[in-house]
């Protein structure tokens, strides 16, 4: 099937509680890796190019890897997202230019502005069959170039969504109710510690994610900055000549949670990252004679196939969905 929007994805996982992965894609390599979990277990997926992304790989390129695992998976539905468009001018260039859902993230301007920045993306994506995503709230942490102070964070006001969605007429919301992005998600003073001394932070604020399903009853919601930082990842980059002391992300079952709810997309890049970085880190430590760019990939492929099976798995929910 060619690319689809997340329409229909979202209703099934409102519907079924359970939610659809987004993981960011740079290269081929993380590209296959994704496609591949997906395609197995034969769950709907979202692969989302942030601004970062584009600067990164070009447009293009992406597009054409994207196009590339539709007609290798044709089995899946599968959707092409932007990640933070920043302004009109980003988000029109990925509509025009083949995606079928685009994140406008206007959500550090007042809220009028956010209203009115909003409303003119939908109306171009809703004319051209792309749907929208919004941004209500904001989440600390660093993303590509996003990048948000832990003061400057605020979770979503629950009594702003109403007016929020039927100005903009968005099809789905991103709230902040204490996920962060990056792998460096709290410091070790938000946090208390486990028996193995490792971080555990703050918990999700869920009576924030049901005032606003209450007031949006069947509309979907998003969560940004969903990684969990598998500690068998720092572990291994930290093993390795990495040096990530006190990496925490957001423990799984919370994330489990939330899917059940209103939660019908969740991102994961952070993980991603840090399997991929690990499995090279570790190819290099035992292989330091080789120099064939496949060698070290392959395991780093492996393993970012590994680490989104486990999530579609175990984590949204979304495994044998298609
Ligand atoms: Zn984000």
């Amino acid at each position: 099937m060619p690319l689809v929007t997340t329409t229909e994805m979202f209703k099934k996982a409102y519907d079924g509680g359970y939610a659809v992965g987004a993981f960011n894609v740079n290269n081929m390599e993380i590209v296959q890796g994704i496609t591949e979990a997906a395609r197995e277990q034969h769950a709907p997926l979202i692969l989302q190019v942030s601004k970062g992304a584009r600067a990164y790989a070009n447009h293009t390129y992406l597009v054409k890897l994207v196009e590339a695992a539709v007609i290798e998976c044709p089995d899946i539905p599968i959707a092409l997202h932007l990640d933070h468009g920043p302004d009109f001018e980003t988000c029109k260039s990925c509509i025009d230019g083949g995606f079928t859902s685009v994140m406008i993230d206007a959500s550090s301007k007042p809220f009028a502005e956010n209203i009115e920045i909003t409303r003119k993306v939908v109306e171009y994506a809703h004319d051209h069959g792309v749907v929208v995503e919004a941004e209500l709230g904001s989440l600390a942490g660093v993303e590509d170039e996003v990048n948000v102070s832990a003061e400057d964070s605020s979770y979503t006001r629950p009594e702003e969504v109403e007016e929020f969605v039927s100005k903009t007429g968005c099809d789905s919301l991103a709230i902040a109710i204490g996920t962060s992005h990056g792998a460096y998600k709290f410091t070790a003073a938000q946090c208390t510690r486990n028996e193995q001394g490792v971080l555990v932070p703050p918990p999700l604020r869920f009576d924030i994610l049901e005032e606003v399903s209450r007031r949006l009853p069947g509309f979907p919601i998003v969560l940004h900055g969903s990684s969990s930082v598998p500690q068998e990842f720092v572990k291994m980059i930290n093993e390795n000549g990495g040096k990530m002391p006190d990496a925490v992300g957001i423990p799984e079952e919370q994330l489990r949670k939330a899917a059940t709810l209103s939660v019908c997309k969740i991102n994961i890049d952070s993980d991603l990252r840090l399997a991929m970085t690990g499995s090279i880190r570790r190819y290099f430590a035992e292989h330091p004679d080789h120099f064939d760019p496949r060698q070290y990939l392959t395991p780093a492929r492996a393993n970012i196939k590994a680490i989104v099976t486990h999530k579609l798995i175990d984590v949204l929910g979304c495994a044998g969905k298609a």
